[in-house]
């Protein structure tokens, strides 16, 4: 197993690349630190129950409760197997939990795109609730207006996804994550790609980049 850090702002894409690069090659893992949140948010876990406030807000939850998400799925995933780390880490001291743990960190991708486009971004994405698929209104419709092209299961749109809240989490970007971007850089593990070139190409260019 070895690991893809994916890092870039909210709405960037990275979500949307690792999804298609994991649908199309088995023995790639996209593991979504935002998915498994939700995902304990709705069940109403301890962890979801102490992550709800920080989300709907547009800050970072407590980086225990996702440091310990993610060293779970990193314990549990064995084998011939990439996994596409995305939303995690995004600090520095949770950087420094894979540190600990000696991950095996290939390469850290920084999807970039500028703030300004974001927030179009954003407010023309739809999710799918039930398999996590993602679309754009404009940029990656899906075939009926309203329903996911794989499941069938009406989409939604994200609570976070509201233009106040969204400008907050760009905030926490700035302050929190950017960093990491010198932190791998020193590490001798960044990479770069353009994430505006469309949901194909962008996928295309991170796969040769990582
Ligand atoms: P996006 O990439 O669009 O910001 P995510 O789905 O990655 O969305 O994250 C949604 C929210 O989940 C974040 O705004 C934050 O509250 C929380 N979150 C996700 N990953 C982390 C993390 N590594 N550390 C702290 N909070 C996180």
């Amino acid at each position: 197993m070895n690991i893809v850090i994916l890092l870039g702002a909210p709405g960037s894409g990275k979500g949307t690349i690792a999804g298609r690069l994991a649908s199309e090659d088995a023995n790639l893992k996209h593991v979504s630190s935002g998915d498994l949140l939700r995902g304990a948010v709705a069940k109403g876990t301890p962890a979801g129950q102490a992550a709800k406030a920080a989300m709907e807000a547009g800050q970072l939850v407590a980086d225990e409760i996702i440091a310990e998400m993610i060293k779970d799925v990193i314990a549990e995933t064995q084998g011939d197997v990439t996994m596409l780390l995305d939303g995690f880490p995004r600090n520095v001291k949770q950087a420094e939990v894979l540190e600990a743990i000696n991950a095996p960190i290939k390469s850290a991708v920084l999807v970039d795109v500028p703030d300004e486009i974001i927030a179009d971004r954003i407010a023309g994405r739809r999710t799918c609730p039930k398999c996590k698929a993602g679309y754009h209104v404009k940029a990656l419709p899906p075939k009926v207006e309203g329903i996911c092209d794989k499941c069938g299961t009406a989409l939604t749109i994200r609570k976070d996804d509201n233009p106040d809240t969204v400008k907050d989490r760009l905030v926490v970007y700035h302050r929190e994550t950017e960093p990491l971007i010198k932190f791998y850089e020193a590490k001798g593990l960044l990479r770069k790609i353009d994430g505006n070139q469309g949901p194909e190409k962008n996928a295309a260019a991170f796969k040769a980049a990582m």
